[in-house]
C-alpha cells in the first residue's frame, strides 16, 4: 500500500515545494540555500496559546517538507517585534514603573521584573523557555538586534531607492488626509527616546537619512488590577473580576532631527517591516491569522517591489474564549501557556493547536482536560496501526522528538485523564507518588510512559485542587439496593482480585441487568455514592484501579457516613 499524505501539513509543504519549482524555472536567485519558514511574536504582553500555535503549527510544517523532499535543513525563525513601540500596558503588567516609557521601543524599556536588559526581553526569554520545553528547533530572531546590527541596512536602502513605488502601494487604501502624512520610516526620536511620536518631514535619497519632528501624541491604555484614579471599570467576560482602565496621553518631546535610516535609529511601519524582513532572510513560508490578510497581500506587493520573492503561507483561525470572544493579550481572556502547562501536559498543548487552523476554536481551561483525553486517544491508535496511517496521526507530529529518540510511542491503558482527575478526587491526596503507586499497581505498564503519567499526575492535582467540582456524596436510592448488595457481595467474596477492569464492569453490569433495573441510574447512583458526582469513569476500570478491597471499604465507609 503506498503511502498517502493527507494530514494538513503535507499541503503546505507542497505549497513550498511549488514555490521552489516556480523560483528555479524563472531563475530567480535565492537569498539562502536553505528554505526558511518564519513565525511572529509581539512582546508586549506573556506569550499566549496563540503565539505558540504559531510556532508549533509551522514546525509541523517543516516536518512535513523532511518528508516529502529532500530539503530536511529548513530554518525556522521566531521573530520577535520587540522594537515596536509600547503603546499600552496590559493586566498583570507593574505599570507604576512602565509608564514613564510608553511610547518608547519596546526593547527600550527597562524590564520591571529586573531580571533581564529590558522589558522585551524579559518576554523573548518567557517565550523561549516555552518553545524549549516542547524541544522545538528554531532560530530566534529579534526585530531591534536586525535593525541594531545592520542586518536590515541592505534593505532599507532598496526601501529609500524604491521610496516612490512603495509610497503608491501603501497609500492606496488610505484616505487622503493619512495619504499625505504617510512614511514607511519610525524615527526614534535622539532626544527622548521615543518612536511612536515622531513624524517624518522629508526623505533625502540623495543620502539616505530623513528628518522628523518629536510632536505627536497618542493615547495609550493602561489596564490594572488595582485601583486608579480617574479610571473607569470593565469587565473582559461575565463573572470575571473587574479590571481598571486608564487612558493616558503621551506626548512628543518637540525635538527635530535628521538621521540615517540604516544602522537602527529607525525601524519601518508594520507592513513595510514584514516586507523588509520577508526580503532580507528570503522567507518561503509564514503563515498568520485572518486580520493580516490585506496586510500580507500589500507586504507581498512590497517584496516584489524590492526585487525579492514573497512567500507562501497558510490564514488560521483565531481562537476565542468560551463567550466567544476574541482572546486579547492586554485583557487576558483565554490561556496562556503557563496556564496550560500547569494543567495539561505539553503534549496535550501540541495536540489542541494541530487541530484544523482553518477553523476557529474556542480555547479556556477546561478545553485542557479534553484535548489531554484525545492525545491519549491519538497516542494508543499510533502504537498499534500501520506506518502509512501513522505518518497522519497527530502524533507523528507532535511526538516528532520523543519518536526519534525512542522508535515508537503509544498508549495501551485504558486510563485517562479523566479518570485520574476522578481518582485523585477520590483519594483527597495532594501526594503524587500516592496517585502513582495506585496507577502502576493497576497497570503493569505504566512504567512503559513513567514520564508523560507522571506530568498527567501532577496536572491532575493541580486541576482538582483549583477547579474541582464540588462533591456531594449520596446514598442510591432503595430501588438499587438489591443491585449494591450483590455487587458488594461479589467484591467482598474475593473473587475480583486478579480480575480485569472489563471483567469488573461486566459484573457491575450484570448486577442490575439480571434484577432489570435502570442500567443508567444504577450506575449514576454508583458514582453519586462514590465520587459524589454524577459521572465517573466506568466503575470497572474505577475498581480496579482504586483497588478491590479498598473499594469495599469505602462504599461501606461512604454508607455508614450517609447513614444506609
Ligand atoms: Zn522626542
Amino acid at each position: 500500500m503506498s503511502t498517502e499524505y493527507k494530514a494538513w501539513p503535507y499541503r503546505e509543504a507542497n505549497s513550498i515545494l511549488e514555490k521552489l519549482e516556480r523560483e528555479q524555472k524563472a531563475g530567480l536567485k535565492r537569498k539562502s540555500e536553505r528554505v526558511i519558514l518564519e513565525t511572529g511574536y509581539g512582546p508586549s504582553g506573556f506569550p499566549h496559546v496563540g503565539t505558540f500555535s504559531e510556532v508549533a503549527r509551522t514546525d509541523y510544517v517543516r516536518q512535513a517538507l523532511d518528508a516529502l523532499s529532500d530539503h530536511d535543513d529548513a530554518l525556522l525563525y521566531a521573530f520577535s517585534d520587540d522594537m515596536d513601540g509600547m503603546r499600552g500596558i496590559g493586566l498583570g503588567m507593574p505599570h507604576e514603573t512602565l509608564s514613564e516609557h510608553l511610547g518608547k521601543p519596546l526593547s527600550d524599556v527597562p524590564d520591571p521584573f529586573g531580571e533581564h536588559e529590558s522589558f522585551a526581553a524579559h518576554m523573548n526569554a518567557k517565550l523561549c523557555s516555552f518553545l524549549d520545553a516542547f524541544g522545538f528547533d528554531y532560530e530566534f530572531k529579534s526585530s531591534a538586534e536586525q535593525y541594531r546590527s545592520g542586518v536590515f541596512d541592505e534593505g532599507l536602502t532598496r526601501i529609500v531607492e524604491h521610496y516612490d513605488a512603495i509610497r503608491e502601494r501603501c497609500i492606496k487604501e488610505l484616505r487622503e488626509e493619512n495619504a499625505e502624512t504617510w512614511s514607511p520610516f519610525l524615527p526614534t526620536c535622539e532626544h527622548c527616546g521615543r518612536n511612536t511620536t515622531t513624524r517624518v518631514t522629508g526623505v533625502h535619497t540623495e543620502d539616505a537619512t530623513v528628518s522628523y519632528t518629536c510632536d505627536g501624541r497618542f493615547n495609550a491604555k493602561i489596564l490594572s488590577w488595582e485601583e486608579m484614579d480617574r479610571a473607569k471599570m470593565k469587565q473582559a467576560k461575565k463573572d470575571s473580576p473587574p479590571y481598571w482602565e486608564l487612558k493616558t496621553r503621551v506626548q512628543g518631546c518637540g525635538h527635530s532631527g535628521r538621521i540615517p535610516v540604516t544602522g537602527g535609529g529607525l525601524k519601518v511601519g508594520w507592513k513595510v517591516d514584514w516586507a523588509l524582513r520577508w526580503y532580507t532572510f528570503g522567507v518561503d513560508y509564514e503563515m498568520y491569522g485572518k486580520d493580516l490578510i490585506e496586510s500580507a497581500t500589500v507586504a507581498a506587493d512590497l517584496v516584489r517591489i524590492m526585487g525579492g520573492e514573497p512567500p507562501v503561507g497558510m490564514v488560521y483561525e483565531w481562537f476565542n474564549d468560551e463567550n466567544n470572544q476574541s482572546i486579547s493579550k492586554s485583557k487576558g481572556n483565554g490561556v496562556t501557556v503557563e496556564t496550560w502547562l500547569e494543567y495539561g501536559p505539553v503534549e496535550s498543548l501540541g495536540w489542541f493547536v494541530y487541530q484544523s487552523p482553518e477553523k476557529s476554536k474556542k480555547l479556556f481551561t477546561a478545553k485542557i482536560a479534553q484535548a489531554t483525553d484525545q492525545f491519549l486517544k491519538d497516542r494508543a491508535r499510533y502504537g498499534v496501526e500501520e506506518e502509512a496511517d501513522r505518518v497522519n496521526n497527530p502524533i507523528h507530529f507532535i511526538e516528532q522528538a520523543r519518536i526519534a529518540e525512542h522508535g515508537q510511542v503509544g498508549y495501551a491503558s485504558d486510563l485517562t485523564f479523566g479518570t485520574l482527575m476522578n481518582m485523585v478526587g477520590v483519594l483527597g491526596t495532594d501526594d503524587p507518588a500516592v496517585v502513582w503507586e495506585m496507577v502502576e499497581r493497576y497497570d503493569e505498564d505504566a512504567s512503559k510512559n513513567r514520564e508523560l503519567i507522571h506530568d498527567m499526575i501532577r496536572c491532575a492535582l493541580a486541576q482538582v485542587r483549583d477547579f474541582g467540582e464540588e462533591v456531594r456524596y449520596e446514598a442510591p436510592p432503595e430501588e438499587f439496593g438489591p443491585a449494591l448488595e450483590v455487587f458488594l457481595g461479589y467484591l467482598r467474596s474475593g473473587e475480583a482480585h486478579g480480575e480485569t477492569a472489563e471483567e469488573i464492569q461486566n459484573r457491575a453490569y450484570a448486577a442490575a441487568k439480571d434484577l432489570e433495573l435502570p442500567l443508567g441510574g444504577w450506575f449514576k447512583a454508583m458514582y453519586r455514592l462514590l465520587l459524589g458526582q454524577d459521572r465517573g469513569p466506568r466503575l470497572g476500570t474505577f475498581v480496579s484501579l482504586y483497588g478491590v478491597d479498598e473499594s469495599v471499604a469505602l462504599i461501606e465507609s461512604r454508607l455508614a457516613e450517609l447513614a444506609y
